[in-house]
């Protein structure tokens, strides 16, 4: 008997696209002798679709080597709010991996979901994708773990409307020029801009507050980036580092989707001590938000102190063949297909233990 796992896709969040790329990656390297797929994609519009006419449905194209292995599914029948929950198509599998990013797959809320339902799932619970979506609990959660970050602020909207002139001020004599200006939830770089004078802090507040309600601005380090993938539940591991070499001023959206240039080097050119500090850093990261099934921890390493701050957490880092996380445990020793195994093996673990 085959394990039934059921992979969600797209998402309403800026990160549609590259969640379609993502579970592609998955679903094909999802061992076929031990698995069973049901491709479960949401719209843009966040309609579900659920089957083999869900990659149509969100535009994406199937590939013929899966045809063959997907489950039949019911279609989706949009509700009066046109958002429809599967719960039956959910409840028939035995696990699901929502290769989803950002708001509303990586945040909770669809974690709550499975909760419901009483359904096993890959990755974070709802505490740890709260926690870890939002980048303002996030400082808060790791500075309480007494882990090294970057001087921030974090600014209500309202009161960004409210107040302005006395939130720039403030903002220029605790953190200074230039900063990095940031929507609290979201991922992939959206909504994120670099501000060097009072006129392009404007514009970066305004263009965060768009995104969220939340502000989180930070100085800005002049830093190299390292990324270290952690796998695991109660005994998480931490893979090798990796370095992000952007070719762009920061790692923005085009750098990461666009004219895809950016180099990864693994794993990251570093000292023994400092690696080993990386990957120490980002397990406790890890505990640090009650993180379960997987997660990216990205650093910066400050190039005038040589000080290792910790940047930021993803529980559903992107899962292309092509991305990060699994490169990072390839080099470590566990393949694409093997890393998939594992992750669905956490998240029986969870599930069993939890009832
Ligand atoms: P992800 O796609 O990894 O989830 P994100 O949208 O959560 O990204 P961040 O990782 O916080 O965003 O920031 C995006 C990029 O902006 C970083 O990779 C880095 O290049 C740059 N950056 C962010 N904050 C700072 C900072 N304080 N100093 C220097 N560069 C920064
Ligand atoms: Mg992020
Ligand atoms: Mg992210
Ligand atoms: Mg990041």
């Amino acid at each position: 008997q085959k394990i039934r796992v059921g992979v969600i896709f797209g998402g309403q969040s800026g990160e549609h696209e590259v969640s379609i790329h993502s579970a592609r990656s998955v679903m094909e390297n999802l061992n076929s002798e031990k698995y069973d797929i049901l491709p479960i994609g949401i719209s843009k519009q966040g309609v579900w679709h659920v089957g083999l006419s869900s990659f149509e449905e969100l535009g994406a194209e199937i590939p013929d080597s899966l045809r063959k292995r997907i489950l039949v599914g019911s279609t989706a029948v949009p509700s009066e709010n046109g958002n429809f929950l599967p719960d039956s198509s959910l409840r028939s599998v035995d696990v699901i991996i929502p290769v989803l990013h950002g708001p509303h797959g990586e945040d909770g809320t669809v974690q709550g979901l499975f909760e419901l339902l009483d359904v096993a799932y890959v990755g974070a619970g709802v505490l740890a994708s709260a926690v870890g979506m939002d980048k303002a609990m996030m400082k808060s959660a790791f500075a309480h773990a007494g882990l090294p970050q970057c001087k921030y602020k974090v600014y209500l909207r309202h009161h960004w409307e409210q107040n302005s002139e006395s939130i720039l001020s403030d903002i220029e004599r605790e953190l200074g020029f230039p900063c990095f200006v940031k929507p609290a939830n979201l991922g992939s770089s959206v909504g994120i801009s670099k501000a060097k004078d009072r006129e392009s802090l404007i514009l970066a507040m305004r263009e965060a507050a768009r995104y969220d309600r939340k502000i989180v601005v930070e100085e800005a380090v002049n830093a190299r980036e390292i990324e270290v993938a952690v796998l695991g539940n109660d005994e998480p591991r931490a893979s090798v580092a990796g370095e992000i070499v952007p070719k762009a001023d920061f790692y923005d959206y085009n750098a990461k989707y666009v004219n895809g240039t950016s180099e990864l080097i693994i794993p990251a050119e570093l000292t023994d001590q400092k690696m080993s500090e990386v990957r120490k850093l980002a397990l406790q990261a890890y505990r640090a938000i009650d993180g379960s099934g997987l997660s990216r921890v990205d650093f910066f390493l400050e190039r005038e102190t040589g000080r290792l701050l910790v940047n930021e957490i993803n529980t559903f880092p992107g899962f292309t063949v092509y991305s990060m996380y699994p490169k990072l445990w390839e080099a470590t020793g566990l393949s694409y297909e093997n890393l998939l195994d594992e992750l669905i093996g956490l998240a029986l673990e969870r599930h069993r233990e939890k009832n």
